[in-house]
């Protein structure tokens, strides 16, 4: 019989029927709402279920506190393939905002919201490895590893990249992952790489109007860094991106000369050594700024992470079983919540998403805000992301393909409370669970053609074009410990 057939009928009934174990667990994770390198329900919750199943958990992975790698082996010869699924479970601050509703109303004033769905990619990608181990069970000549990555704080923290410097990819065949979105796809692309870093001056604080020449500002050296960062932009390549947040001004009182003061950055490039030069030269700026004003400055990264290569090879693959399995039906009640989302939207996030999906298709779903079908895959161009992902560092070093599945209502922005809302939905809960099945049967095909890790290998290698994965994170910075976060992003 046709193998995507046979697949397709495998991964549909392994996760259905554990599909309410999956539903809950999701819903546990959006209640949790934890940020990131503090996931600490959030991973316990994943370890009981992947222990449950069989899988070996190995826990605080790469000085990860709350990261984790459980793996599982069939009975066959040890041995290749090793699959990896990768998982997250990072919420954001500010982003509390009851769930089933169509109007803005925090749980929590000021409180965390899983307004990038990670309860549901987490748990998808268990859900997935699960499946894969189901199947090595049940045929037990067929020899493999499937593991699920527990990677803590996608957001701002980069999990990942630590995972990848230290080397815990580097026995990995090939690797899967996906992201709830408004639609059904599989993407060909790639993303900025980016440093995150937070800058700290030290100056003397004086009485500004009594004695203001015994004072050295360090509110003026942020300013001035400022300053001199916004003049960098013109000579920088276009696609690069600078943004920064002043998170400390040094005080309220303007009569006070701020001896301490604090911005953090943000510098993405389409390529790590872009990144790493503009970096650099940032960071001459800051010492400038400093010189200037008689100040200390002082830098730490907060994370950083690499561009995105993409495999066209394991794509196709995801991309078969993905319109294979086809997507979810819905009812009334389902269109009818989507479309009161739709309504709250932005006028410019609707006019985005329409031109996304061109003239014919916009005005029916902005009627029927649900995308029930699969987009066609194509890897004639490659879709740029100005955003980053710590996918990227993964990609480097293993072929890792993603799909992104129907979670929210089209339109719909990340890290909106939108998001947050829907994230306990029923047609949330089916696009999780039409990802994991996607990713599964990619798997599990990957593990009965060999020919195919060796295709996507020797893709990676012909992208990478002989250059070597090198962490944009520095060998001696190390993750931030449950509770140290610095910033509340
Ligand atoms: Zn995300």
């Amino acid at each position: 019989m046709n193998m995507t057939i046979d697949l397709t009928r495998f991964v549909s009934d392994a996760i259905e029927n554990k599909k309410d174990r999956y539903t809950s667990a999701s819903d546990q994770i959006w209640s949790f709402a934890e940020t990131r390198f503090d996931e600490v329900r959030s991973a316990g919750l994943l370890i009981k279920v992947l222990e449950d199943e069989g899988f070996t958990v190995s826990r605080g992975v790469a000085g990860l506190e709350t990261g984790f790698i459980a793996s599982y082996r069939s009975a066959a010869a040890p041995g290749s393939p090793v699959l990896a699924f990768l998982g997250e479970y990072d919420a954001l601050a500010d982003l509390s905002q009851e769930a089933g509703l169509s109007e803005y109303l925090p749980v929590h004033p000021r409180g965390n919201g899983h307004g990038c769905g990670h309860n549901l990619l987490g748990v998808g990608a268990l859900a997935a490895a699960v499946a894969v181990k189901d199947y090595l069970t049940e045929h037990p000549e067929t020899a493999g590893e499937v593991r699920f990555y527990g990677c803590p704080a996608e957001e701002s923290g980069y999990g990942k990249a630590y995972l990848a410097r230290e080397g815990y990819f580097k026995d990995v065949d090939a690797a899967f992952s996906w992201h709830p979105y408004t639609m059904n796809a599989v993407m060909h692309g790639s993303s900025n790489a980016v440093i995150h870093a937070t800058f700290t001056f030290k100056g003397r604080s004086a009485h500004a109007a009594a004695a203001p020449h015994l004072g050295r500002s360090a509110l003026d050296a942020v300013e001035l860094m400022n300053i001199g960062s916004n003049y960098m932009r013109e000579h920088m390549i276009d696609q690069a991106r600078i943004h920064y947040a002043i998170t400390n001004t040094g005080g309220i009182a303007p009569n006070v000369v701020q001896a301490d003061a604090e911005v953090t950055y943000l510098v993405r490039a389409p390529k790590s050594a872009q990144v790493r030069e503009l970096f650099e030269r940032l960071v001459k700026v800051a010492e400038g700024a400093a010189l200037m004003t008689g100040t200390q400055m002082n830098y730490r990264y907060e994370g950083a992470c690499a561009n995105l290569i993409p495999n066209s090879t394991l794509e196709r693959v995801l991309h078969k079983h993905l319109t294979a399995l086809g997507a979810p039906a819905y009812d009334a009640a389902e269109y009818a919540f989507a479309k009161d989302i739709y309504e709250t939207l932005p006028q410019q996030n609707k006019q985005e998403a329409a031109a996304l999906v061109g003239p014919q298709l916009a005005p029916l779903l902005a009627e029927r805000p649900l995308p029930d079908f699969v987009a066609p895959y194509s890897d004639e161009k490659e879709m740029f992301m100005g955003g980053s992902t710590d996918v990227a560092d993964v990609s480097w070093n293993v072929p890792t393909a993603q799909c992104v599945t129907t979670t929210m209502a089209f339109g719909t922005p990340l890290h909106a409370w939108q998001t947050v809302a829907q994230g306990k939905s029923s047609y949330a809960h089916k696009g999780m669970l039409l990802a994991a099945k996607a990713m599964a049967a990619a798997a599990i095909e990957t593990l009965l053609q060999p020919n195919l890790v060796e295709k996507a290998q020797s893709e990676l290698k012909k992208r990478l074009d002989g250059e070597a994965y090198e962490c944009l994170v520095p060998a001696d910075v190390h993750p931030p410990k449950q509770g140290a976060d610095t910033l509340a992003l």
